[in-house]
């Protein structure tokens, strides 16, 4: 006994002796029970799991759109800085000006019955660059009533192809120098190919209205679609995920929040915009006076370009992928990117010594680690990292505004606190579900038992994790073969899929193996 109080906390004890009473009265209870089904949480720690620690409620616009926030902010700075690309750059109203004339634009498209071909829940497909014309572009959607589509044109033409034929957009919108190509790839889509607008060509914009468009006209509500991101998919396709701009909205005002951004602030725009962590990089920024720094087309790849133009532009926050931030830190030198002030890490695990290689490197920088999937508004779950800490994993911590995280077993119970378990994920952020994908969507995103509200829905993140006592959540890996490569979001499956198409194959496995990972540097 005296060895036992040594090593465990009095409180671990007193709920391991709750544990075993729930589980000895229920197998008295009912001898029929299997083992499965038998309970282990006693009501104080059910009542902690899955309401003390989701204790989340906040108040946030939920019936407004992204792109009416972001006029509103147009009303109070118009003539701040909104997006720069090398030597060029826009201000608030030069932007909403710009967007206004494109969304116009795209109103005014009809198909061969003369019906609208954007509205609420219309998709549009865009396929550029990095550029001003990216940001004209996607606001310029928004405003039209339209979700958009991002198409990497980096893609493979038969993916782009594919991701125009499963989203059915009906209006693409591209840049001269990628035209061509991709209309060879829209040809390969069954559905045939819709309209091209190109965003670097005057026409597009001449003689459109530069006023805002209002949702009287359009007819959005916020439980309509913002944009659709397509991640890999097992059976060989990608999916499309349906994000809503109300799940958008509370992840974008929450930040606002916790960062609390100003006009004097430069975001850095470098993620690929097919990620979703672009999402914020875009409208955390344009919603809050700040300005937007676009790297260049290639840029997000080249630490010593990163560097540059963070020192150039002056840019204050930053986001990194653990292995690009790692890539980083090694082209820093001691007195370069003064301007930093806070560096966002997520799409896959951050390690301690990374965290630590970041603190040494950067010591005025905040870095934190969020966590979340592109089913559920791009981040659930948020961590400031702690310098003092020296061992043990950085958690992915705990949950923003109006969002439930849930560990759960087999039985979609929750398991006792220190205790791995699925992720699963509630609240106001989780995405409609997949584009046609009906089956795949009924089984990753189901009823939330814990909720409140008959319709309230969860999402099955096969992500594992474990509650710590102070309520962060420490991630533990995966339960299938999804992985992530340089950030990348793949099922092996996919690759097993399309491998497994050749004649010359029979059966085919694909492990991601990892090279003795270096030190950071
Ligand atoms: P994506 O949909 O591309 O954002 O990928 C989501 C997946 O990335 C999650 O389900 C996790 O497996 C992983 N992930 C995202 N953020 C983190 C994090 N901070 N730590 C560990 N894994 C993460």
């Amino acid at each position: 006994l005296e060895y036992s109080t040594v090593l465990f906390e009095r409180a671990t004890v007193e709920r391991w002796l709750g544990h075993l009473t729930v589980l000895l009265e229920a197998m008295v209870a009912d001898e029929t029970c299997t083992l499965a089904q038998l309970p282990l949480l006693t009501e104080p720690e059910r009542e902690q799991l899955v309401h003390g620690f989701n204790a989340t409620e906040a108040a946030y616009p939920g019936e407004a759109l992204i792109h009416e926030l972001f006029e509103q902010q147009v009303e109070r700075t118009p003539e701040a800085l909104a997006v720069q690309y090398e030597g060029e750059s826009l201000t608030y109203a030069q932007l909403n000006a710009k967007a206004n004339q494109l969304a116009h634009r795209l109103r005014g498209l009809k198909d061969a019955s003369g019906a609208p071909l954007v509205g609420p829940d219309a998709l549009v497909a865009i396929s550029v660059e990095r550029s001003l014309e990216m940001v004209v572009g996607l606001l310029g959607i928004l405003k039209a009533g339209a979700a958009y589509v991002p198409v990497d044109p980096e893609y493979p033409a038969d993916r782009i192809a594919y991701m125009l034929g499963d989203s059915q957009a009906k209006v693409l919108l591209t840049q001269r120098t990628l035209q061509e190509r991709l209309q060879e790839a829209a040809r390969g889509d069954d559905e045939g190919s819709g309209e091209i607008l190109l965003l670097d060509d005057e026409a597009t914009y001449a003689g459109q209205p530069q006023d805002n468009i209002g949702r009287q006209e359009t007819g959005q509500t916020s439980r309509h679609l913002a944009y659709v991101i397509y991640t890999s998919g097992s059976t060989g396709q990608p999916k499309g995920v349906m994000n809503e701009h109300r799940g958008v909205v509370n992840r974008l005002v929450w930040m606002q929040g916790a960062y609390g951004l100003g006009e004097e602030d430069r975001v850095l725009q470098k993620t690929p915009f097919s990620f979703d962590v672009s999402v914020w990089e875009f409208f955390w920024t344009l919603l809050n006076g700040a300005g937007l720094v676009m790297a260049a087309p290639q840029g997000h790849r080249d630490a010593q370009y990163l560097v540059d133009v963070i020192e150039r532009a002056g840019v204050t926050v930053v986001h990194f992928v653990p292995s690009m931030l790692q890539v980083f830190l090694a082209s820093v030198q001691t007195g370069q990117c003064v301007s930093l002030r806070q560096m966002v890490c997520s799409g896959e695990e951050l390690p301690l010594v990374l965290q630590q290689r970041c603190q040494e490197r950067l010591p005025s920088v905040r870095l934190d680690n969020l966590y979340g999937p592109t089913e559920a508004a791009v981040d659930v779950t948020w961590w400031s990292c702690d310098p003092a800490q020296t061992e043990g994993r950085v958690p992915i911590g705990r949950p923003i505004a109006n969002i439930r995280m849930y560990v759960l077993d087999e039985q979609r119970q929750p398991v006792p606190l220190g205790v791995a378990g699925e992720l699963y994920i509630g609240g106001d952020g989780v995405a409609r579900g997949y584009l046609n994908r009906e089956e795949l969507t009924a089984e990753r995103f189901v009823r939330d038992p814990f909720s409140e509200e008959a319709d309230a829905r969860m999402y099955r993140t096969g992500d594992l994790g474990r509650w710590r006592p102070d309520g962060a959540i420490e991630y533990l890996g995966r339960n299938d073969f999804q992985v992530k490569i340089r950030g990348q979001r793949i099922e092996l499956g996919e690759i097993e899929a399309r491998l497994a198409e050749l004649p010359a194959v029979r059966e085919v496995v694909v492990l991601a193996r990892e090279a003795a990972r270096s030190e950071p540097g």
